[in-house]
């Protein structure tokens, strides 16, 4: 059904759905609103400020207690204005990294875990994918889509299909209201530079990014009445443009005739080469939207396509790759990534090993290197430069320690650890996450970076304590959710 009439009885009547079209009062007033949420967001801080949490625990209380003051309102109301995003993420930021310079960015925190994040909700992506869930609605409600159609470009239903880049949404809707900003959200996902011959083919002529006139996406009503929508419709059986002459026998059509070559002359060449070219026909192409129906897809898919980010992963393989002389998969930084949750229940480990994989951990090095530090020496040894593989692994202080482990181990519980640099940084002394020796590994790392920290030289029988504790840490939440058996089969050959 395509909604192009509009309805005329909406302009004088009340306004049922939220949203709909905000005059300068209202836009005040949603300002007001999300200026509250903010001074909610203050208050949070600071029950929470003090409680020494760990990077995880910090972005759950934010996701629990702060984001989700925001995504009520999100779902019903126009998108808030940039400042208040930013002021946002600089209020979180500085919960999160307690004032000081984040050690990982943002948008790397907001990646699900095997990409390197911890799923920190990104606001603007939240309000894109609920906005998105509007257009389905659409599809099952005629009168809401009265009410949406009439703020929506002409061209009705097609507009989700049109490929247009989202800074071009404000050209076509110049008045602010809630269904631009659902058309904005929507493009953000939709629009793609087209490669395949189908795709092309099926691409819609009319609120283009990639057939710009006069550097605007191009809009002929009458045009498209007469039933010219994709640029299949403008080429023959050869993918070669019509002459002016056929189009106009073909769809009885009236133009001028610098009007058609207007458009074939506006045509991105990438897009003309690929008709051209004829070659890699591609699949047979659905189009998003009827993905969308078809599938019933929601919001949250289109958040977890939002936050799709593959290049903390591969830059963090190319780091530790170079580090330790190996090529290393992305593939296989993934599920380290994944079993960091496994390995430990322990938040305070999982944070510091986030934070080590990132190379997020502070060294002499480093500060040396920002002239924070007058020397860049390891704390503990005071002869070789403080790197984060010397700290970990190199010093002899550290050395000593691994030692120590490794006749601990053999003599508690017979068993042989492979105790090299790659299973350290990558907390793998047993193939199985599920081991209480990858625990003992990242307890160690951990406790060595932060006798660095403290500055005091590492101890065995403090280590011991220190392991001892995250035993029964670990047997206290194991009881508290229920899951003591996991929790026994874990710890299954360790004897205090
Ligand atoms: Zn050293």
């Amino acid at each position: 059904m395509l909604y192009t009439q509009k309805p005329f009885k909406w302009v004088e009547g009340p306004i049922h759905v939220l949203g709909v079209d905000i005059t300068h009062d209202k836009q005040e007033l949603l300002a007001l609103n999300f200026n509250a949420v903010l001074k909610k967001v203050d208050n949070v801080i600071d029950a929470w400020n003090n409680r020494q949490l760990s990077l995880e625990g910090k972005i759950v209380t934010v996701n629990v207690l702060m984001s989700s003051q925001f995504v009520y309102k999100l779902a019903c109301l126009n998108s808030p204005a940039k400042d208040i995003c930013d002021k946002y993420r600089q209020k979180i930021t500085g919960y999160i990294w307690e004032g000081k310079t984040p050690k990982i960015a943002f948008s790397k925190l907001t990646c699900n875990r095997e990409q390197g994040g911890l799923k920190l909700v990104d606001l603007l992506k939240k309000d894109r994918s609920m906005k998105i869930k509007w257009i389905s609605r659409l599809k099952n409600s005629e009168s809401l889509a009265n009410i949406a159609y009439y703020f929506l470009p002409d061209i009705g239903e097609k507009v989700w299909e049109c490929n247009l880049h989202p800074n071009d949404v404000p050209i076509i809707l110049t008045k602010e209201s809630f269904w631009r900003d659902v058309l904005t959200a929507w493009c953000h996902h939709n629009y793609e530079c087209k490669t395949d011959l189908n795709a092309v083919l099926k691409s819609v002529i009319w609120f283009n990014s990639d057939i710009l006139v006069n550097r605007k996406p191009i809009f002929y009503k009458k045009w498209f009445q007469k039933g010219i929508v994709y640029i299949k419709d403008l080429v023959d059986d050869n993918y070669n443009f019509l002459t002016y002459n056929a189009l106009c026998i073909k769809y009885n059509l009236n133009v001028p005739f610098t009007s058609y070559w207007g458009i074939i002359d506006a045509i991105d060449n990438k897009l003309k080469g690929v008709l051209k070219g004829k070659i890699n026909p591609g699949k047979a192409y659905t189009c998003n939207y009827e993905k969308m129906l078809h599938k019933q897809l929601g919001s949250r898919f289109y958040y977890m396509e939002f936050i799709k980010d593959e290049q903390p992963t591969s830059d963090m393989a190319e780091k530790w790759g170079n580090m330790l002389n190996r090529n290393i998969p992305r593939d296989e930084i993934c599920k380290i990534l994944k079993n960091i949750k496994i390995t430990t229940l322990s938040t305070k480990l999982r944070s510091f090993q986030l934070r080590l994989l990132h190379c997020a951990i502070t060294t002499n090095e480093k500060l040396f290197k920002w002239k924070i530090l007058d020397s860049d020496k390891c704390t503990f040894c005071n002869i070789s430069v403080e790197t984060v593989i010397h700290l970990i692994w190199e010093c002899p202080v550290a050395k000593h320690i691994w030692n120590q482990i490794e006749t601990w181990v053999k003599n508690r519980s017979n068993r042989t650890l492979n105790i090299r640099l790659e299973n350290i940084v990558f907390c793998k002394f047993a193939p199985k996450p599920l081991d209480w020796v990858n625990t003992l590994c990242l307890t160690t790392t951990q406790y060595l970076y932060s006798c660095r920290c403290l500055k005091v030289i590492p101890n065995f029988a403090c280590l011991k304590q220190t392991f001892l504790d995250m035993h029964s840490l670990e047997k206290y939440i194991a009881i508290k959710n229920n899951k003591l058996k996991k929790h026994e089969i874990k710890w299954n050959n360790f004897k205090i």
